[in-house]
């Protein structure tokens, strides 16, 4: 964004978080903002001096590097200069040892798993309201005397300098994690040091985020200047659209390509919930015979999803430039629905030989068209778009709909993909998500769909034999898509919905449920 435009750090009161690399880093901005407080995280190579806005207080996390190793990671020792609060933990806390004599070494056994928390000084601010609470460790690292100027505020069995803090300045050091909920009390000891310690307002909630972005999309984008998006009738493309909608009104332009492979009625139902509904600028787009006569022939998964990738481009370029903008400007900024963890991944500290990867969703969109780009959701986690569309006044139903993947249908018709088959898939899909809903589980499931396989089995019907295809049904429960389990419907329920298909389908004689996790298997067939 442009430096002219106030970020929301500027804005906001804001605990920096300077990531070592540790896996749970982003839980830490998680829960600061579970409380209101806003956090962002940096690299830990973040140079103070270029920050461009003054941090309420400083979290260094956790990393898996030994302070003493050559390559080791290090904070840049302006921090100290802010003079703000600063609290590190397990890898942050040996930095601030290390900084500090030095006294940091290998230990005589690693340290994983949960331990109890000591208290020794129980009027320290970082402890208000714990004691003895139980803790999470991991770490093979330990302290093995007090950095200087330091003194012991917490002990473990193991860790005789589980807490430290500075006898004078608001420093401290934990040895444990409080950031997973595996520390029982760990929320409350990052709420004492945000809300108590630095004194962060609570201030951090979509209400107020919804007028600063409004404000701050206005100021970026001119008086004149024009906007265009690509929305699909997800969530964040549907939030960021609206956002844009209530800040500059027509202005912004939304299109939906409709590839042939969305799922049943979908083109008329966002036409009908973002145009008329939301009240957004939306020209929806009926390319379906370019995108299917495309991908007559092919069968390679990976194929299908370059070819309806690239022809997306290419319509998305073709319709932009159809759009005459009414005050003559030309459109000079591209929305795009990046969410914090595409810019936690792309940021995230990976060590010595650091990659910084940047995310890219709009492949050669950027340079094709020599547009800006206005990423109005890339400091909100999904949780918090969702509470941000709710109150955009989006459906409750659209904002916790189940996500689709970018190549549709096409990758849920394994094998060729025709128009008959998109049909029987569509139908049969719209079949099980509305049983789903019907017996209340849509919210219950993170992801649920239908897919056709290309394989003939014999059936019966009305006396006839019948020689049709096979529909797959998937459901899985997750919290990360990372990982993911397969959904335990009850017998009743996956009759009815067989018995459905099969009757009101044409084209299918057998269905079939879906038991595989990921991993092994991956959530989508193709
Ligand atoms: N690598 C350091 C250790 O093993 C720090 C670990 C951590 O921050 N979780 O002690």
């Amino acid at each position: 964004m442009s430096s002219s435009v106030e970020q929301v750090s500027n804005v906001f009161d804001t605990i920096l978080v300077l990531d070592f690399g540790s896996q749970y880093s982003h839980l830490i901005t998680r829960r600061l903002r579970e409380f209101n407080v806003y956090a962002e995280m940096l690299p830990c190579t973040q140079k103070i001096s270029e920050l461009g806005w003054k941090p309420a207080g400083v979290i260094m996390s956790g990393g898996p590097y030994s302070v003493y190793a050559e390559d080791a990671p290090h904070v840049d020792l302006d921090i100290f200069k802010l003079d703000v609060p600063i609290l590190g933990i397990c890898y942050g806390m040996q930095e601030l040892a290390w900084i500090n004599g030095k006294q940091v070494a290998r230990g005589e056994k690693r340290e994983y798993g949960p331990a109890t928390l000591n208290v020794k000084d129980a009027s320290s601010p970082l402890f208000q309201g714990m004691n003895h609470s139980r803790v999470w460790m991991s770490h093979g690292d330990k302290l093995h005397g007090l950095p200087t100027g330091f003194e012991v505020i917490a002990t473990s069995d193991n860790s005789p300098y589980c807490g430290v803090a500075h006898k004078e300045k608001p420093i401290y050091g934990i040895q444990f994690h409080p950031e997973v909920t595996h520390s029982s009390q760990g929320k409350t000891l990052l709420k004492n040091f945000a809300v108590n310690i630095c004194k962060a307002t609570q201030n951090w909630t979509m209400e107020n985020f919804i007028d600063t972005e409004i404000k701050r999309i206005r100021e970026l984008v001119g008086p004149t200047a024009e906007v265009i998006g690509a929305v699909s009738g997800g969530v964040d493309s549907t939030v960021a659209a609206k956002l844009m909608t209530e800040a500059i009104g027509e202005r912004f332009h939304a299109i939906l390509v409709d590839n042939g492979v969305l799922r049943l009625n979908e083109a008329a139902n966002v036409k009908q919930i973002l145009g008329e509904g939301l009240g957004i600028n939306l020209t929806v787009v009926d390319a379906a015979d370019e995108f299917l006569d495309k991908l007559k022939g092919v069968t390679d998964p990976e194929k299908k999803r370059k070819i309806i990738g690239n022809t997306f481009i290419h319509v998305f370029e073709r319709e932009a430039a159809k759009i005459q903008p009414k005050g003559g400007d030309e459109i000079e900024f591209l929305l795009q629905g990046t969410l914090y963890p595409d810019v936690i991944e792309s940021i995230s500290f990976k060590g010595p030989s650091q990659t910084i990867k940047t995310h890219h969703n709009v492949g050669g969109l950027l340079d094709d068209m020599k547009l800006k780009l206005i990423e109005p959701l890339r400091e909100l986690f999904k949780d918090e778009v969702r509470h941000l569309g709710e109150l955009l006044g989006i459906s409750h139903e659209l904002v916790w709909r189940h996500p689709f993947p970018g190549p549709g249908i096409a990758i849920r018709v394994l094998g060729e993909v025709t128009r008959e088959q998109v049909a029987i898939a569509r139908k049969a899909d719209h079949i099980y998500i509305e049983e789903i809903r019907k017996a209340g589980l849509y919210n219950k499931i993170s992801q649920a769909f239908a897919c056709l396989l290309p394989v003939k089995s014999v059936g019966v019907m009305g006396d006839q034999r019948t020689y049709e295809q096979v529909i797959a049904l998937r459901a899985i429960e997750t919290t990360d898509f990372m990982t993911a389990d397969w959904f335990p419907f009850e017998h009743d329920f996956l009759k009815k919905v067989a018995s459905r298909i099969v009757n009101e389908v044409d084209g299918v004689a057998r269905v079939t449920y879906d038991i595989t996790s990921k991993p092994p298997a991956t959530v989508e067939w193709e």
